[in-house]
């Protein structure tokens, strides 16, 4: 068996991955047909095209595209459950974190009570059909400001769903302090969400500090730039805070420059705790399989050494206990089978 047949069929967790940023052409091409006036292709081979992978820029018109196309609460559920049923059957996760921006889809026109709604059906059906076990973060799109901050803050407070566990914070991180955002993690934390911003993807360790200092970062969105300060690494290291590491993503969005220069292994001879996620697979060309498959290229991992990843990923996630012991178990089997197939 080959490595990459390994990782197809290894149980995995996914702990950074967007919700809409999730959307496949398949998936987009049903919204579309649902709102052809948005002027998103409805077309499998238009779409196909369309969302081909050029640029940076190309990728954002994607994604607020394809934000656009959400429109009403059967869309969130049909976005969702559709998600979940990709992830099930295409990358073999059995639990992930979904980072919803729910700010963006109020700012449409759903209302905050619909939305909740839309995700919690999506995530019950998806449990019950395909035994992926979903749960939402809750983030800030930190271009909107306080204005988006507050709200996001008064969703996951006063009308949380029952899913909820973590508080984060996307969207640019050039002209966009995150000192400014400190109270409302406060207040996030206060209420036992956990904290997961992106950090030090396109600035300097500095937004990873300030992640860890100011917003009370457990995980960190990815963290690229404290590859570049061994105090931070040090500190990374002792806290036990995670990198969620998302390496295509990052050769995407120029985050780095070429893959060979990406920093998982600096971040994994540090002794930090990292974890292997894809972002926005469709739209950066790839998925949870292919991006452990660049992870196993970057730290020459066999089999042994993917499933370690899994582990980790599963245990850096904030499931309950059963859950956590159910995949454990789960990937120990596999493993053993698949040692038995080939002895
Ligand atoms: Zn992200």
């Amino acid at each position: 068996m080959s490595l990459s047949d390994f990782i197809a069929g290894l149980p995995k967790a996914e702990l950074h991955v967007h919700h809409v940023g999730s959307a496949s052409p398949r998936i987009v091409q049903e919204l579309a047909q649902r709102h052809p006036a948005a002027g998103v292709p409805t077309e499998a081979e238009a779409l196909r095209r369309f969302f081909e992978f050029r640029d940076f820029a190309h990728f954002i018109e994607v994604y607020l595209s394809v934000v656009d196309l959400v429109r009403t609460p059967e869309d969130v559920r049909m976005l969702t459950y559709e998600v979940a049923r990709e992830m099930a059957q295409g990358q073999a996760l059995r639990y992930a974190e979904l980072t919803c921006t729910p700010y963006t889809s109020v700012l449409r026109g759903i209302p905050i009570q619909a939305y909740t709604e839309a995700i919690e059906d999506a995530r019950v059906s998806a449990e019950r059909d395909f035994g992926l076990v979903l749960r939402w973060i809750y983030d800030i799109p930190g271009e909107s400001g306080i204005a988006a901050a507050d709200a996001t803050l008064d969703y996951a407070l006063n009308h949380r769903p029952e899913a909820l566990v973590g508080f984060g914070l996307g969207g640019p991180e050039i002209g966009v302090p995150r000192p400014q955002f400190q109270s409302h993690f406060e207040a996030a934390r206060a209420s036992g969400l956990h904290s997961v911003p992106h950090a030090g993807e396109t600035t300097d360790a500095g937004t990873v500090w300030d992640a860890v200092r100011l917003l009370g970062a457990e995980r960190i969105g990815h963290g690229c730039s404290a590859a570049d300060d061994p105090e931070l690494l040090d500190h990374l290291a002792d806290q036990g805070i995670v990198l969620e590491v998302c390496p295509t993503s990052n050769l995407a969005t120029g985050a780095v420059d070429t893959i060979e220069e990406h920093p998982l292994r600096t971040f994994v001879e540090a002794g930090v705790t990292v974890t292997i996620n894809s972002d926005d697979p469709p739209m950066f060309a790839t998925s949870l399989n292919h991006d452990y498959e660049v992870a196993a290229g970057l730290l020459d991992l066999d089999e042994a050494g993917v499933a370690g990843l899994a582990r980790t990923a599963v245990r850096a996630s904030f499931a309950p206990a059963d859950v956590k012991t159910r995949i454990l178990a789960e990937i120990d089997d596999y493993c053993a089978d698949q040692a038995g197939a080939s002895s």
